[in-house]
């Protein structure tokens, strides 16, 4: 991988603040855009935009098929059987709140949902709304020593599981969960097997067949893609049981005054104009990423986090947290005696921007017994010197609080 050449297609790196080089370690949250996704973007608004599914016009109809192409890319990209089994929605809460909404409903009284402690409140929040409308029960599954307990996870499936919902890789402790031996464990219960992907998909290769995942989600904006668009994915026999989530035009075939039916997948899923701009972009993005191999990538994050892992611990005062082993490229840390808001905010006086906070999985960071965590997250465009200069700025941090 050629980082200089990567990062020469990222404007947004090539720039400087406060008259420092841009050190972006906040991936987690968000990637910047390489230009081919910017460039997508702005040839479709400014050659063919148009509604999709609507039009006669040569302008819907090339929208269209970009659109449908940027469907079948995606499960290609995945290894989907193919485009009916990929619905785009806004992003990975979105998918999940469909997920729950939807096989939710098809749930009884009494069932039990399976999730984990790790999971981002995205994989929470709309389980619990559930349990609002449904006797159902939630339970989850420990942690230990920053990795799922698989043994606890067991104990907690019977024959009354009828979800398990799991990350397959933690934002916060970076952790890859074993989804396929996961998968298995729901399948002797005849359980449905969700996966919540949004931190993976960026740095691994998903593989939906080998997970044997019944559903999965992730965000195009945590892997080069433009913000607002997600992937909801779903094996195609349960998305044809599954009642939808959204209603309106678009995702019916007929409407009387009396009724209405639903459309053909995966447009049943994708009520009203969608973001055909984003779907766009995405693929640009897909693009990309293949180009450099998801393997590359993998490798590439490997080593940051080998030399990250080794060069913070040398700093005296450092706690960091997640499992011994390969994870997701974070890095989540404190430093005793100054709050992580603080140390965030003198990195960012030398351009170096990191997340701090509860990182939407506040029942995690309960946990963990801890209120707040730094957390750099590193992805195809960073460097090894961008994780020296975090190490001198959280030596300057400790240098100002007298630490
Ligand atoms: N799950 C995980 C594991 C995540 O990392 C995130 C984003 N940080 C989400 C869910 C939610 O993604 P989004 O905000 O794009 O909906």
């Amino acid at each position: 991988m050629n980082i200089e050449k990567i990062r020469s297609d990222f404007p947004l790196l090539l720039q400087k603040h406060n008259g420092k080089k841009i050190k972006y370690l906040d991936n987690a949250a968000t990637t910047q855009k390489p230009k081919q996704v910017i460039n997508a973007i702005k040839k479709y608004y400014e050659k063919y935009n148009a509604n999709v599914h609507r039009g006669i016009n040569f302008l819907s109809q090339k929208a269209t098929e970009k659109f449908e192409d940027a469907h079948e890319k995606t499960a290609e990209f995945i290894n989907a059987k193919n485009y009916k089994e990929i619905i785009f929605t806004n992003n990975t809460t979105e998918a999940m709140n469909t997920i729950a909404y939807s096989l939710g409903s098809m749930l009884k009284n009494g069932d039990e949902i399976l999730l984990t402690k790790m999971e981002h409140h995205a994989n929470i929040v709309p389980w619990q709304e559930l349990a609002k409308r449904k006797k159902i029960k939630i339970r989850f599954a420990n942690i230990k020593n920053g990795k799922l307990d698989m043994e606890d996870l067991k104990e907690k499936t019977n024959s009354k599981t009828k979800i398990i919902s799991v990350t397959m890789a933690s934002n916060i402790l970076g952790t890859i969960n074993p989804v396929e031996k996961i998968s298995k464990i729901a399948k002797e219960q005849g359980a449905y097997f969700v996966v919540d992907a949004a931190q993976a998909a960026p740095h691994t290769k998903i593989n939906v067949k080998k997970i044997n995942a019944d559903l999965l989600a992730f965000s195009g904006h945590k892997m080069l893609g433009p913000t607002g668009i997600g992937v909801l994915y779903g094996k195609s026999e349960l998305l044809e049981k599954m009642p939808p989530f959204l209603t309106g035009g678009d995702m019916i075939s007929t409407v009387t005054l009396k009724q209405s039916r639903w459309n053909k997948l995966p447009w049943k899923f994708e009520a009203g104009t969608p973001n055909i701009a984003g779907a766009i972009g995405f693929d640009a993005a897909l693009d990309y990423l293949k180009k450099i191999k998801m393997e590359n990538i993998e490798a590439h994050e490997q080593k940051l986090m080998n030399y990250a892992e080794k060069r913070i611990k040398e700093i005296k005062g450092i706690e960091t947290y997640g499992p011994k082993g390969p994870k997701t490229g974070i890095l989540p840390f404190n430093i005793k005696g100054i709050h992580a808001h603080d140390v965030a905010g003198i990195l960012d006086e030398d351009a170096i921007a990191i997340r701090s906070g509860n990182h939407c999985a506040q029942p995690l960071m309960q946990e963990m017994n801890i209120e707040s965590l730094a957390r750099a997250s590193f992805y195809i465009y960073n460097t090894i010197e961008e994780i020296d200069s975090m190490a001198i700025g959280i030596e300057k941090a400790k240098k100002i609080f007298g630490i």
